[in-house]
């Protein structure tokens, strides 16, 4: 069965106090309002930076449903690669994600489809669940490729893997021009690219695998708008920026299924 989970994403924000206050209130509204009695029973996943995971763990360790990942790792497992944070130290610090393919990495940090592949593998070796972001360019919807480039993002970097790992994995589908525009794509747009995504999953591991992948949106995704995008058949929930920096606005998108 497919999870339902709202996932926040908080970049390169937050110094480390700010960041134990933000998981704390978030947990505490969820202690209130436990994951299991709101409709969905969604998981939760916070991806702070990287210096302030080990905290955030201990936080969210005592509220079921709560997980933490990181927002990167590195496409090897240990060695000479100044800066670089593997998936076994992650692991060892108690994160259970990773984000892998985030389009600031891909834009910014010139990640390729190659690196991507590498670093799902490192993920998977080391029992992290990889949260892979894919998604297309304001140019590439404009001229009608958008289909096309997810289709080629996620054939390159998650179609080698074998059906056991394959299951492990979770998507989000972020278009590019919707992250942190304040522009989200419509529930029509989502949903079809989600159920593009879900088809092709389909042809390549058959229906129950298809069924069982959580399909993520992300693109200023909101506690206005998260509803009638949480409301399409096939999505499974968000990948949220901006908006999971207020725990406010973070729990009601929790509470939006
Ligand atoms: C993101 O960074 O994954 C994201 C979806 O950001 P925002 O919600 O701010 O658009």
């Amino acid at each position: 069965m497919k999870k339902n989970i709202v996932a926040g994403n908080w970049k390169m924000n937050t110094t480390l106090e700010e960041g134990k206050a933000l998981a704390t209130s978030i947990c505490e509204l969820i202690i209130n309002k436990p994951l299991s009695a709101i409709s969905g029973n969604p998981e939760v996943i916070f991806f702070p930076p990287f210096t302030h995971l080990t905290e955030i763990v201990k936080i969210a360790k005592k509220v079921k449903g709560v997980y933490v990942g990181a927002q990167n790792c590195y496409s090897t497992d240990k060695g000479a690669y100044t800066g670089e944070v593997s998936a076994t130290m992650l692991k060892s610090i108690g994160a259970t994600h990773v984000l892998v393919g985030h389009s600031e990495r891909r834009q910014y940090f010139k990640e390729d489809d190659q690196a991507l592949a590498a670093k799902v593998s490192q993920a998977i070796d080391n029992s992290l669940i990889p949260v892979f972001c894919c998604g297309e360019l304001l140019p590439e919807r404009k001229s009608e490729q958008h289909f096309n480039v997810v289709k080629q993002q996620i054939v390159k970097s998650l179609f080698w893997m074998d059906e056991a790992d394959f299951k492990k994995v979770v998507i989000a589908y972020e278009p590019v021009w919707a992250i942190g525009t304040g522009e989200t794509a419509s529930p029509q747009q989502a949903q079809e690219m989600h159920e593009f995504i879900r088809n092709l999953i389909n042809e390549k591991y058959g229906m129950e695998i298809a069924n069982s992948i959580s399909i993520l949106y992300g693109g200023s995704c909101n506690a206005q708008n998260a509803k009638e995008l949480f409301k399409q058949t096939d999505v499974d929930g968000g990948l949220i920026g901006g908006a999971s920096l207020k725990s406010s606005d973070f729990f009601q998108i929790i509470c939006s299924f």
